[in-house]
């Protein structure tokens, strides 16, 4: 049966008539292990169309694009990079197959300059495209379990997982998109709420409401978490699990004919093996380069701010502002960042404090007034890897090469998306398939065939 043909709708099913019933279908299942109780209620028997683009169904005879040929007895996997990416898959692999061969080839164990550890680490439901909301719920589920799922022994890792939500604000312009994205969410059973502006005024009374239409608030399955922590939980247990961590450089690929068979470290040594995966987060486009394959994604920078603001403000959630800045709670503070007009690549990674006073803290003080007494208390930077294609992640192998696979290109949502795409791209080494959820819109192969994934709802 063809993919397309899987797609279908219940004509009579209305979109909250399918929210209800995912809804229930949710409950019930919450109890159980893993990511699949989320994905089963999602996927339904039932669609809805929304925004004018249909979600698929998921289905586990799902074909994918079988790197590396047919299902190899003995995989021997190297992944260029231990970030949260490079464990999460680490992991998976491991978990789901523990004969295969794992080694994670990480430059930098102190991880100084990884996304990873550089991250705000949040997570939303709140996105315009089927693939990366149905991605966020089976995120969300997983992170809800993390400690028991990572455990090591008795050891269980707190990722400080807080669910606060996320409260997307639009003017005038930005309201009709909003509603739009809305429609796929609730389609796709995410728990979210329109507010108008009184609604908003009444439920958050520190924000200034006065150029505002509308707002979207995730009642459930949103907020953030300590993403440095669930990378090293990953890492942890991908070890206990049998995988390698070497710490070395990758410098180059062995190509033979369409495939990598070996990958070389910079103090000479050779690795063979039979799958590859780039999982070097900003750096990505070096690796890629070495086997001569042109990807789209830039080492981006974005500063962080931490801030301190005296005015007690309660049920704080993530703010994304029409301007384009975001703002959070952290601990007693709060951390905000915007993506700057002058992005250019490679960046060093040093914050831009002269932003703060030129275009922040105004914006700041606007939204929420009580941030005029706001102090700006330090700074960080990290690279987002951003995607110039569409900003959206690029997965799986390139159309030249069977046993390269790419986990890249996330444009600032990989952390949350980690923990999901870590087990498809383990399922595609593994089984040449998609099996928990299809992540297809998100396969390399759209680059070549210049079918951009449009989701409006990118944080840049
Ligand atoms: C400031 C900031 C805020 C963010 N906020 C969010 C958010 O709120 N929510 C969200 O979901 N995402 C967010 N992100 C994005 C998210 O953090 C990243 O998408 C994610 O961490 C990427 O993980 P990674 O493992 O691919 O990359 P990284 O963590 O960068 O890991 C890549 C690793 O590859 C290694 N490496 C590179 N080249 C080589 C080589 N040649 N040999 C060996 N090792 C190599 C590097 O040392 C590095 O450790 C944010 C990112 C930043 C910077």
């Amino acid at each position: 049966m063809s993919y397309a043909a899987l797609q279908f709708r219940s004509p009579r099913a209305s979109t909250d008539y399918v929210a209800a019933k995912c809804m229930i279908l949710m409950e019930k299942r919450i109890a159980r292990d893993g990511l699949d109780h989320i994905l089963d209620a999602v996927d339904g028997q039932y669609l809805v169309v929304a925004g004018g683009e249909m979600a698929k169904v998921r289905t586990t005879s799902h074909k994918g694009p079988n790197p590396g040929g047919a299902r190899r007895s003995n995989p021997r996997v190297v992944v260029v990079g231990g970030g949260v990416m490079g464990s999460a898959l680490a992991y998976w692999l491991t978990r789901l197959e523990p004969s295969v061969g794992v080694t994670v080839v990480e430059r930098d164990s102190s991880y100084e300059h990884a996304s990873s550890a550089l991250s705000a680490a949040s997570i939303r439901q709140q996105f315009s495209t089927a693939v990366n909301i149905r991605i966020s719920q089976a995120s969300i589920a997983f992170l809800r379990q993390a400690a028991d799922e990572l455990a090591v022994d008795d050891e269980r890792p707190d990722i400080q997982l807080r669910e606060h939500g996320y409260l997307y604000l639009a003017g005038a312009e930005g309201a009709a998109q909003l509603r739009q994205a809305h429609a796929m969410q609730i389609a796709c059973a995410a728990d979210v709420a329109l507010m108008d502006r009184a609604a908003l005024e009444n439920r958050f009374g520190w924000l200034n409401t006065s150029d505002l239409s509308l707002g979207s608030l995730g009642l459930r399955g949103e907020g953030w978490f300590d993403g440095y922590a669930l990378l090293t939980a990953f890492a942890r247990k991908a070890r206990r699990q049998g995988a390698r961590y070497a710490n070395a450089e990758v410098c180059g690929l062995t190509v033979d004919a369409n495939r990598v068979t070996e990958v070389i470290l910079s103090d000479g040594a050779h690795i063979g093996c039979t799958h590859v995966v780039n999982a070097a987060g900003p750096w990505a486009r070096r690796i890629a380069a070495m086997a001569g394959v042109e990807l789209p994604v830039f080492a981006r920078r974005r500063t962080v701010y931490v801030i301190s603001c005296p005015a007690a403000m309660t049920s704080f959630p993530l703010i994304i502002d029409p301007t384009g800045f975001w703002i959070r709670p952290e601990g007693a503070k709060f951390i905000a960042g915007f993506s700057p007009a002058d992005d250019g690549d490679d960046q060093p990674l040093q914050p831009d404090y002269d932003e703060f006073e030129r275009w922040l803290w105004p914006a700041l003080a606007h939204r929420i007034p009580a941030f005029e007494e706001a102090r700006l208390e330090r700074a960080w930077a990290g690279y987002f890897e951003m995607n110039t294609f569409d900003h959206n992640a690029i997965l799986g192998p390139h159309e030249s090469l069977d046993n390269l696979l790419f986990m890249n290109g996330f444009s600032g949502h990989g952390m949350q998306q980690a923990p999901v795409v870590g087990r498809a791209i383990a399922e595609l080494i593994l089984h040449g398939r998609f099996d928990a959820l299809d992540v297809s819109d998100l396969l390399f192969a759209r680059i070549a065939q210049n079918r951009p994934l449009h989701e409006a709802m990118v944080i840049g």
